[in-house]
């Protein structure tokens, strides 16, 4: 990562790896809890740099074979163990293969490392496949899990490693990392239309991201206002950028909750006497989440879409 890219918000984080490895207790297994798009992964292999780097007054340097070997994930003792394909999980053999791996002494001097990400990708064999070895770790090896989502993981799990919380920035550092990192260009609207972090918008191209977020809501408004039939617009939402439509969608109702107070007022209501447009406010958000997390599966997107965009229309 070149320096001027360097994320500012990692400094907390990587001030408490540095005072562990400075006083000798830097855990075996370490849990990364992200917010979603800080960049836990690239905390992860700043990590593995730290450790393994050759010019340990400096480290990392990002200049020596270790270094750069690990920005490459090329280095031979530092495993990347994410879902492959269209996979969405990780399975036991991945785990199994793995902690293997970490028992063989290291090819370099230094740590053999595992990076697991997204670790609640682990379904629960693989996770209690991982037990054992952060039970009975091998000397000289780390294992780092990165995750947005804490609770998704086994108890067990969580409770043998240390927690290191990566918080993310605000929209304005978000969009300034990303200009200096990619050059200019609407990297705040981007941001503000997904509601995402800056990691996830690393490849992205943010005027396509405006256009698309302008569009869908423009249509939305004319679903909302009678002027446009959801079976007019389903198909074409279907086929193309979804992923990024339904972002735009989440973050706009999101937005909409958060302006109208009513998590506090949900909270001590205990679900009664809300009013009804926040129910389907609720409701919306629940129904877009759930879509997005299928927009990955094998469903009929055109018909799934439609329905969604009929509940938009009755909200
Ligand atoms: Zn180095």
């Amino acid at each position: 990562m070149s320096p001027a890219a360097s994320p500012p918000w990692f400094d907390g984080a990587r001030g408490e790896v540095k005072a562990a490895l400075a006083g000798n207790r830097l855990a075996h297994g370490l849990l990364i809890h992200e917010d979603p798009g800080a960049g836990g992964l690239e905390l992860a292999r700043w990590i593995a740099q730290t450790v393994n780097c050759r010019e340990p007054a400096r480290a990392p340097c990002g200049e020596c074979q270790q270094c750069r070997w690990i920005a490459a994930d090329q280095h031979p003792d530092v495993t990347l163990l994410a879902p492959e394909g269209e996979s969405t999980q990780i399975l036991i053999q991945s785990v199994r293969d793995l902690s293997a791996d970490l028992a063989l002494t290291a090819h370099g001097q230094g740590y053999k490392i595992a990076i697991i990400a997204p670790a609640e990708a682990m379904n629960h064999f693989a996770a209690n496949a991982l037990l054992k070895t952060l039970e009975e770790p091998p000397a000289r090896t780390l294992v780092l899990l990165v995750t947005s989502q804490p609770s998704r993981l086994l108890p067990t799990l969580r409770s043998r490693c240390s927690r290191l919380r990566l918080v993310g920035p605000s929209r304005a550092t978000a969009a300034s990392y990303l200009e200096a990192a990619r050059g200019a260009g609407p990297w705040a609207e981007a941001l503000a239309a997904t509601g995402a972090g800056p990691f996830a918008l690393l490849e992205a191209d943010p005027a396509a991201i405006a256009q698309l977020h302008r569009d869908t809501m423009t249509t939305l408004r004319d679903i909302g206002s009678g002027n446009l039939q959801p079976p007019a617009v389903a198909e074409r939402w279907a086929k193309g950028e979804l992923p990024i439509r339904l972002a735009c969608l989440e973050s706009w109702v999101t937005e909409r909750i958060l302006e109208s107070g009513s998590i506090r007022d949900v909270t001590h209501l205990s679900g009664q006497g809300i009013p009804p447009n926040i129910c389907r406010l609720f409701e919306l958000s629940d129904a877009v989440r759930d879509m997005r997390k299928l927009s990955h599966t094998s469903i009929n997107k055109t018909m799934a879409v439609e329905a969604l965009l009929w509940r938009w229309a009755r909200q």
